[in-house]
C-alpha cells in the first residue's frame, strides 16, 4: 500500500518541486514573489512556465486553465492545450511566461453587476504566485486573479489578497511598537470546518428540488430524526467510510491537509476539518474540497449536498471558520502567550478584535448573507443572526479587572497594571465549548461560525481582515504619538473594553432572552435575511472603512451589493417555480390517483355489503380533497406573486417583495403537501420521502 507521505502533494507545484526544477536565480525571485509580493519580470515567469509546464506534461497534464473565483461563488475555469504546431507538421507542447502570468478569457457571461459594460466583454486573469498551481485531472489549474479591461475587480481573490495586505501593514506597526523588529509580516489564517449531507444519488435523481436547488421543497418530518443525538460522532457506515478515504486521497494528492472527519448531530451530516494555511491559500484549497466532495461522492453512487438547509427540522450545514493571525516568523498574534510582554501585546490583539467585531458587526452579518444561511441564521438554528463574541469565563474576568482596575484573582498584583504579570499562563482549555455563539474564542483562535455550507469564505476573510486591519490602524496612530507607551497602551485597552464590551456575551446564543437582551439592551443588530442585510454593505461608515484600507473601491461595493440581492432573489424565484412545477405536476396528480384508488375501493366493498358506511375511506377522501383545493389554491397565489415580483425593476424593492411575499406563500403551499404526504400510501407518493433521503445510505 502507498504512504500519504510518498502522494501528499504529488499533483502541486510547489517549493519541493521549484527547488529541484529551477535554477537557483530564478527559485529565488520566485520565492521572492511569493513571500513579499514582489513583481515578476517575463524572463523569470518564462523560466517557470517552462519548468511548470515539463513537470505538468509528465505527471499527464495536457492542458492548462487560469483558474479563477467570480461572484458566482463558485470557480471557474477554461481550458487550453499546451500543443503548437511544428514547422514539420508535428506538435509540441508549449506554454509561456506571458500565457502564465495573464489570462484574457470572455468575461461577459459572469456577473458584474454593472462593472464590465457588456461591449466591453474582456477580463484578465492573473497569475497568484502565492498560491501554487496543481494538476486536476488532465489539466494543470494556475489560481489567479480576475479583473475587467479597466481594471475593477471581479472576483473574490484579489479583494481577499487587499485584506490581507492591508491587515499585515498595520499589525506590522503594531508589533514595531512592542519592539518587535524581526517581523516583515503579519498573515491570516483560516481553517475551515465543511459540513455536508451525504445522499444516495437514486434517490437525488427523483427529486427535481434537489436537482434544481439543492435543497427539499417538500417533505414531512421523519418519525426519526435527530432526535436521540445518535449520529454525532457515530461510526461510519462503510459506504460512507469508503468515500472518506477516496476524498481524502485525492484531497492529499493536490496538497490539501484534510485532517479529520467525522459524522455530524444530523443523520447524513459529516464534517472535513483541513489543517489551517493562509486565509488566501485555505479559500483556494476550500473552493476545490468543494469541487472534490462532489465528483468523489458521484464516483461512489453518492450525492454530496453542500446546501445550508437541505432538509426542513435537521440541523443545516455552515462552515466554521477557524480565523487567527500571525507573524511570518511563527508568532501566532492571538495566543496569550507565558510572559507578560507577549500577554500585553496579545491583549491589545484581542481588544481590536472585539472592536473591530462591534464596529463591522454589519459587514460580518452580510459577509455570509445568501438565500441558503437565512435558513440557519435567524431562523431557529444556531448561530442567531446577532453576532456575539464569546470569550469564556477566564477572559471575560480578565477584561473585567482591567476595566474596573482592580484585581483580578489570578494575578499576583493587587492592582492591575499592563507589562507586569496581567494575565496568568492560560492553556486552550480554559475557553469552554460554547456551540451556539457566532464567534467565539477557542484559545488561539476565533471561530467565526456564522459561514453557510457552499460559500466561498472569501468574503467572511475579506471583512474580518479589513475591519481588524482598520482597527489597527487606529490603535496604531494612537500609540505612535503616545508620550508613555505604557500609559497609553493601558488607557487604549480599557476605553476599548468599557466600548465594546456590549459585543461580548458567554450564554447561550439560541436562547429568545438572549436576542431580546441583545438588540433592545445592548443595541446589536439583528439583520434576519440577506434583504435585510445587504444594503447595508453601502452605509458610509461601511464604504469608508472599505476604501480606506483599499479592499473595494465604491463601485466595486455596489456591484457587491446588486449581485448579492439578484442572487438571494433570482434563487428563491427558482425555488418558488420549483415547488409549483412539483406541486401541480407531480404532487396534486400522485394524491388524486390515490384518491380514486380510495374511492374504488369502498365502492368495491359496497357492492359486496351495502350496508358498509366506509368510514375510514369516506374521512381519507374528505380531508385529501381538500387539501387538495388548498393546494391548488396556495399554488395559484404563488404564481401570481412569482409574476409580480418578476415585474419589480428596483433590486431592492424586488428583494424585500421575495422577503415578505414569496417566502411565506411558499411556506404556504408546502404545509397542505407534507400533511397529504403524511396521508397517503407511501408507494403512490412521487418522490423518496425524508425518512429515504436521511437514511438511505447504507
Ligand atoms: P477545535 O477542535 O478546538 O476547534 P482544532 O484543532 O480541531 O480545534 O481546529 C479546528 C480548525 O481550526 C482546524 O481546521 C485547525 O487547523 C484550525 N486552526 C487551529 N489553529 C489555528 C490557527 N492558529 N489559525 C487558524 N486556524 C487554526
Ligand atoms: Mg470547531
Amino acid at each position: 500500500m502507498q504512504k500519504v507521505s510518498d502522494y501528499f502533494g504529488c499533483m502541486v507545484f510547489d517549493d519541493r518541486v521549484m527547488r529541484a526544477r529551477l535554477s537557483g536565480k530564478v527559485y529565488e525571485s520566485l520565492s521572492k514573489t511569493i513571500s513579499r509580493g514582489t513583481t515578476l519580470d517575463i524572463g523569470v515567469a518564462n523560466a517557470v512556465a517552462e519548468a511548470m509546464k515539463d513537470w505538468a506534461v509528465e505527471n499527464g497534464a495536457t492542458h492548462f486553465t487560469h483558474w479563477f473565483q467570480p461572484l458566482t461563488g463558485i470557480t471557474a475555469e477554461k481550458h487550453d492545450s499546451f500543443i503548437t504546431k511544428s514547422p514539420d507538421g508535428s506538435v509540441i507542447m508549449e506554454f509561456s511566461g506571458k500565457e502564465l502570468i495573464k489570462g484574457e478569457p470572455d468575461a461577459s457571461s459572469f456577473p458584474s453587476g454593472g462593472l464590465r459594460a457588456t461591449f466591453e466583454a474582456r477580463g484578465y486573469t492573473a497569475w497568484d504566485p502565492t498560491s501554487y498551481a496543481f494538476i486536476k485531472g488532465k489539466t494543470l489549474y494556475i489560481p489567479t486573479a480576475f479583473c475587467s479591461y479597466g481594471g475593477q475587480v471581479l472576483d473574490k481573490k484579489t479583494p481577499l489578497l487587499r485584506s490581507m495586505e492591508a491587515l499585515s501593514h498595520e499589525a506590522v506597526r503594531i508589533l514595531h511598537l512592542f519592539g518587535n523588529t524581526s517581523a516583515n509580516r503579519v498573515v491570516s489564517s483560516v481553517g475551515p470546518e465543511q459540513e455536508y449531507f451525504l445522499i444516495t444519488r437514486e434517490m437525488y435523481e427523483k427529486r427535481p428540488d434537489l436537482r434544481f436547488t439543492g435543497r427539499t421543497l417538500f417533505g414531512a418530518r421523519p418519525p426519526k430524526g435527530q432526535e436521540l443525538d445518535d449520529h454525532y460522532f457515530g461510526a461510519i457506515k462503510p459506504t460512507v467510510a469508503a468515500f472518506m478515504e477516496d476524498l481524502n486521497k485525492e484531497l492529499w494528492k493536490v496538497g490539501i491537509l484534510a485532517k479529520t472527519e467525522h459524522n455530524e448531530v444530523a443523520p447524513a451530516q459529516h464534517e472535513l476539518a483541513p489543517i489551517y494555511t493562509t486565509t488566501n491559500i485555505a479559500t483556494d484549497h476550500n473552493q476545490l474540497t468543494m469541487d472534490i466532495m462532489k465528483s468523489v461522492a458521484s464516483r461512489h453512487g453518492l450525492v454530496c449536498l453542500l446546501h445550508e438547509k437541505p432538509f426542513a427540522g435537521v440541523n443545516g450545514s455552515g462552515k466554521h471558520n477557524n480565523w487567527s493571525i500571525s507573524t511570518d516568523d511563527g508568532q501566532n498574534l492571538l495566543s496569550p502567550g507565558e510572559t507578560p510582554y507577549e500577554n500585553a501585546q496579545f491583549l491589545l490583539f484581542l481588544c481590536a478584535v472585539i472592536k473591530a467585531v462591534d464596529d463591522y458587526q454589519d459587514l460580518l452579518r452580510i459577509s455570509v448573507a445568501t438565500a441558503g444561511n437565512d435558513h440557519r441564521l435567524g431562523a431557529n438554528e444556531a448561530p442567531p443572526a446577532v453576532i456575539s463574541i464569546f470569550l469564556g469565563d477566564e477572559l471575560s474576568a480578565i477584561l473585567e479587572a482591567l476595566e474596573e482596575d482592580r484585581e483580578y484573582p489570578g494575578t499576583k498584583k493587587t492592582v492591575m497594571q499592563l507589562g507586569v504579570d496581567v494575565l496568568p499562563f492560560f492553556n486552550r482549555d480554559t475557553t469552554d465549548r460554547n456551540r451556539t455563539s457566532p464567534f467565539a474564542f477557542t484559545g488561539n483562535k476565533f471561530e467565526f461560525r456564522m459561514v453557510g455550507s457552499s460559500d466561498s469564505i472569501a468574503c467572511a476573510n475579506i471583512m474580518l481582515n479589513s475591519a481588524v486591519a482598520d482597527t489597527l490602524r487606529i490603535f496604531a496612530d494612537t500609540l505612535e504619538k503616545a508620550d508613555d507607551f505604557e500609559v497609553s497602551l493601558h488607557q487604549l485597552i480599557v476605553k476599548t473594553i468599557k466600548e465594546h464590551k456590549r459585543i461580548i456575551f458567554n450564554g447561550n446564543g439560541y436562547d429568545d432572552a438572549w436576542i431580546q437582551e441583545a438588540t433592545k439592551k445592548r443595541g446589536l443588530l439583528n439583520y434576519r435575511t440577506t434583504a435585510d442585510c445587504i444594503p447595508h454593505l453601502m452605509d458610509e461608515k461601511n464604504v469608508k472603512m472599505l476604501s480606506r484600507m483599499k479592499v473595494y473601491t465604491l463601485d466595486e461595493l455596489k456591484s457587491r451589493r446588486d449581485i448579492n440581492l439578484e442572487n438571494y432573489t433570482k434563487t428563491i424565484i427558482i425555488e418558488a417555480n420549483t415547488m409549483v412545477d412539483m406541486a401541480r405536476t407531480q404532487i396534486a396528480p400522485a394524491i388524486e390517483n390515490y384518491l380514486s384508488d380510495v374511492a374504488k375501493a369502498a365502492m368495491n366493498k359496497k357492492a359486496i355489503v351495502p350496508t358498509l358506511k366506509c368510514s375510514y375511506e369516506t374521512k381519507l377522501i374528505e380531508e385529501l380533497s381538500y387539501l387538495i383545493d388548498e393546494i391548488t389554491a396556495n399554488l395559484e397565489r404563488l404564481e401570481n406573486a412569482i409574476c409580480k415580483v418578476k415585474g419589480v425593476e428596483d433590486i431592492i424593492e424586488q428583494s424585500k417583495m421575495v422577503r415578505d411575499t414569496l417566502i411565506p406563500l411558499m411556506s404556504e403551499l408546502r404545509m397542505p403537501c407534507d400533511k397529504a404526504e403524511m396521508m397517503t400510501e407511501r408507494s403512490y407518493w412521487p418522490f423518496p420521502v425524508y425518512s429515504d433521503l436521511l437514511f438511505g445510505v447504507k
